[in-house]
């Protein structure tokens, strides 16, 4: 499953954190990320992406945020859509395994490295879901671009469920955290959870305060993660680390609550103590959390310092 292509790339926007690339091109700048890219061959269906985890779950890696899917005998779902090159591929790889057409797409935010593939994947879903805030939040991402974003046809507000042949799917909205409107979405009778980019696993996080973002509420997010689903849940990251990978148990979700614990108690003593926010900045690493400290990783610790800061100071 491990993809190196992507490591090829030399934009500054692009984050390489092992094995797995994310793309900052349509968070950042709002502006998308579909020049250049060469259409995939639809003879070539490339199934090393693919990895199956529990009971009809799995993934696929491309370029951008983990794509989770569900294939079993009556249904068909996704969770997430990344970029319209790897949705194309995610999709010739999803009908050379299944004939039937999806049921659903849940986007488990608006970033485009989630959300880009939309397009491509509406041919092929009867639905698109996602919290209700991130149609707003997407076509305000993508408001500077040619590019009209689609979005989803189907929105919720804190909680929804489906039935999907013998599985039953959750959407769950905690508050504030990663953005304004993020998903987590559990397969019950799995026992899987795909957590969107709440987790970064082992990796600093990309914070999005104009989209509504909180690390002081993310910390209750993880908590409630943690307290509601059944311990033996397997999560499936957003992004990852190359040693500590993109799946991973409750215990990862804690290990990234402390982080963003320390962050805040850094931060605050920071404040307390009369240091300006570039003197903060200069901090090269949260004491105990060098694994977070991923290699090539071009988010730099001083980017989360300098958000929470603001957060903290209330600006
Ligand atoms: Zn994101």
């Amino acid at each position: 499953m491990i993809n190196r292509k992507e490591f090829l790339s030399n934009s500054l926007k692009t984050i390489a954190a092992g094995s797995i690339g994310l793309n900052l091109a349509g968070i950042a700048s709002a502006k998308g990320d579909y020049t250049g890219i060469a259409p995939v061959s639809k003879a070539t269906i490339d199934q090393s992406n693919f990895q199956e985890l529990r009971r009809n779950v799995g993934l696929f890696t491309g370029r951008g945020g983990t794509i989770g899917w569900l294939d079993n005998s009556e249904a068909l779902v996704a969770i997430d859509a990344q970029f319209p090159d790897t949705a194309e591929e995610c999709i010739n790889g999803l009908k050379a395994r299944s004939s039937k057409t999806m049921d659903l797409l849940v986007n488990s935010h608006h970033h485009n490295d989630h959300t880009a593939g939309n397009g491509v994947f509406a041919e092929f879903t009867n639905h698109i879901i996602a919290h209700e805030r991130v149609p707003e939040y997407q076509k305000a991402a993508n408001a500077d671009s040619e590019t009209v974003p689609v979005t989803a046809d189907q929105r919720f507000s804190t909680r929804w469920s489906g039935d999907f042949g013998d599985e039953t799917l959750h959407l769950f909205h905690f508050g504030a955290a990663h953005t304004g409107g993020d998903t987590i979405s559990f397969f019950e009778q799995a026992e899987v959870a795909h957590l969107g980019d709440l987790v970064f696993n082992r990796a600093y996080p990309y914070i999005d305060p104009r989209s509504g973002a909180s690390v002081q509420n993310w910390v209750s997010v993880l908590n409630q993660i943690i307290e509601e689903l059944p311990k033996e849940t397997l999560y499936i990251f957003g992004h990852g680390h190359p040693e500590h990978g993109i799946t991973g148990s409750w215990q990862d979700i804690q290990r990234k609550r402390e982080f963003l614990e320390q962050l805040l108690a850094v931060t605050q003593n920071a404040i307390a103590e009369g240091k300006s926010k570039e003197e903060l900045a200069k901090m090269e690493m949260v004491p105990g959390f060098e694994d977070f400290a991923a290699p090539n990783w071009r988010l730099p610790l001083s980017y989360n310092l300098e958000i929470v800061y603001d957060e903290l100071i209330g600006s």
